[in-house]
């Protein structure tokens, strides 16, 4: 089950070649993932195939990985399974990002056309992830909890903004 993944893409040879990719990668080598998770122990499960679409270099396939990331409200483990769609266009340059067709999520290719698996796996599973993680049970305010309930309250700027008007 855990075939090795190379460490290196060759991204444009691997598009030519119309290879696949398949195999883990622990989590704990994708380093800005793992200093979000409460615990880096795991592996991401891998399957990527290059190829052309149209005039289109892509490489689809899955991402998968049982996270475990830390509820920021009583800071113990929530389990994050990850099963993730790969969708990605090459891209050399922000123009030809641009012109790529929208079901494509840009991959900007480096001058030397070299990435490391683990980068494009990473990319992946940190935008499966939510910028505050919470329990569901977690989510609903304290009625104590002053600091979040004023920091997050879309309306307390507006509510300022009134009162200065007013007292003009
Ligand atoms: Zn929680």
């Amino acid at each position: 089950m855990s075939e090795r993944l190379p460490d290196l893409i060759d991204l444009w040879a691997f598009v030519e070649k119309k290879r696949r990719i398949k195999g883990s990668l622990p989590l704990s080598r994708m380093d800005r993932l793992s200093d979000l998770l409460l615990n880096p122990a795991g592996e991401a499960q891998v399957d990527l195939s290059f190829g052309r679409e149209d005039k289109v270099a892509v490489v689809e396939g899955r991402v998968e990985a049982d996270l475990t990331l830390q509820c920021q409200c009583c800071l113990e483990a929530l389990p994050w399974p990850v099963r993730s769609e790969v969708r990605l266009g090459l891209a050399s340059s922000i123009d030809e990002a641009n012109r790529l067709p929208d079901e494509y999520e840009p991959l900007l290719v480096p001058d030397e056309g070299v990435l490391p698996v683990a980068d494009i796996v990473q990319d992946e599973l940190l935008l499966a992830i939510p910028s505050i993680p919470r329990h569901p049970q977690c989510v609903s305010p304290e009625p104590d909890d002053r600091s979040t309930a004023a920091a997050g309250h879309p309306f307390a700027a507006l509510a300022q903004l009134k009162t200065k008007l007013s007292s003009e």
